[in-house]
């Protein structure tokens, strides 16, 4: 049996390695289109590879998939976060997870994986030809002809794991697979605004953010950029809404709340503060454990002189200044990459593939895998993870 996987990356070399483990007998061959394989892994989780996400159970772990979500739960059943980690265990990687569920290999190196699946691909026999991009794929009667732009081979089943190409979900177009719009997802909000102006670098440990005129909104970790605003909260945002959000072209207004509580309970918090200590200066005092420099900043933006103490506050000042702190608005005004990592939402429809095998329904040998379909996740880890269980799958399909 001969078996043709496209593309060098993640998916790619996780499918074919899996497919020539348990069968030795079959040839294996991974086609790329650049001279570099496993490019994105190199560059994952800035260099440290978020390989996978501690979370386990399909139920929790699909409610990280904004495109693919319950659809995916009988995928994880059958590989899950954790057998990852025993597959790298098993093959000399150990694994750890942080206290936010991500997981690394024990190295902190990306490059660990990667010499990990290249070692793999070698013991395996598994023949990797760069510099070969599929150009045209073709069905002759039981077998698939794959022309790439050095020479056309023939193959039993193709598994294509080619990523977010646009050229190649062209291509893959011509094949008659069906796809959807695509658009990035994973991305920080662009805000210029005096009140967060050079103030990079300050975060708050749990905000909410709301996008105004939807129903998204989300909490979580909340950072001050040069940009504007970035961190898990805005992250999540980016993601469960890339399609809503492209429609806006990237301008809309947000409502934060930087801080921990609801702004009732927030009032109630500041009135307590304030009858304890009347005479205090507010601008000396931050509450709500809010940075220093960010509280001093609100104070000013909200009119009080840096000399007024908290009991002489009038009633319209500790309105202003505790809207701003739980309702604050902001406009935004386009959006920037977040440490250059960034995911496509959309790709090729869910529905062209069975969810048990990964193999197209209407091109019986076909297969699919990674970001080239139309699933995607939220940081963590879980981008790799669709990869790897789909590529679980398929290698014990074919
Ligand atoms: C900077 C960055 C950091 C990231 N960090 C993480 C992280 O820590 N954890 C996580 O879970 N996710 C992370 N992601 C997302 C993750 O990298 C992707 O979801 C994942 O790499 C997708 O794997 P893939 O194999 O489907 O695609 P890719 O890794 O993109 O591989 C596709 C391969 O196919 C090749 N190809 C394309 N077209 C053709 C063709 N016509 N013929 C032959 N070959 C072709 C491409 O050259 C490429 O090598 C990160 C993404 C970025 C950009």
């Amino acid at each position: 049996m001969k078996i043709i996987v496209i593309g060098g990356g993640a998916a790619g070399f996780f499918t074919a390695i899996n497919i020539a483990e348990k069968h030795p007998d079959y040839q294996v061959t991974i086609l790329e289109k650049s001279n570099k394989l496993l490019q994105k892994v190199k560059v994952s989780g800035g260099g440290r590879c978020n390989v996978t996400n501690e979370r386990n159970t399909p139920s929790e772990l699909v409610q990280f998939y904004p495109r693919g979500q319950k659809k995916l739960h009988p995928l994880f059943k059958t590989f899950s976060t954790q057998d990852m980690a025993n597959w790298l265990y098993n093959r000399g990687v150990e694994t750890t997870a942080e206290e936010d569920h991500r997981v690394f290999p024990i190295s902190n190196s990306s490059q660990t994986v990667i010499d990990c699946f290249l070692k793999l691909a070698e013991s395996n026999n598994i023949q990797i030809l760069k510099n070969h991009a599929l150009v045209k794929l073709e069905l002759s009667d039981s077998h698939w002809v794959v022309h790439t732009t050095q020479e056309a081979m023939n193959a039993d089943k193709v598994v294509i794991a080619t990523g977010s190409s646009p050229a190649t979900w062209k291509i893959l177009k011509e094949t008659r697979l069906e796809m959807t719009a695509v658009v990035p997802s994973l991305f920080t909000f662009n805000i210029k605004d005096e009140r967060i102006a050079d103030l990079q670098g300050i975060s708050f440990e749990r905000a909410q953010v709301k996008i105004v005129s939807t129903k998204l909104v989300e909490e979580g970790p909340l950072l001050i950029t040069h940009w504007g605003l970035s961190g898990p909260a805005i992250l999540k945002l980016s993601s469960w809404g890339a399609y809503e959000l492209e429609e806006k072209k990237y301008h809309f207004e947000i409502l934060v709340n930087y801080l921990k509580v609801a702004s009732d309970q927030s009032r109630q918090q500041f009135q307590e503060y304030r009858n304890l200590h009347p005479k205090r200066k507010v601008f000396n005092y931050p509450l709500f454990s809010l940075p220093r420099r960010f509280w001093e900043r609100m104070v000013e933006y909200c009119g009080i002189s840096d000399q007024i103490p908290f009991g002489e506050l009038s009633k319209k000042q500790v309105n202003k200044l505790l809207e701003e702190l739980t309702q604050g608005r902001y406009q935004v005004i386009g959006k920037s990459t977040f440490k250059e990592e960034f995911v496509t939402a959309g790709g090729i429809k869910l529905s062209e593939v069975s969810l048990k095998t990964f193999e197209a329904k209407r091109f019986p040998g076909l297969y699919l895998a990674g970001e080239v379909l139309d699933i995607d996740a939220l940081t963590g880890g879980f981008n790799f993870q669709a990869c790897w269980s789909a590529g679980w799958v398929i290698s014990e399909s074919v």
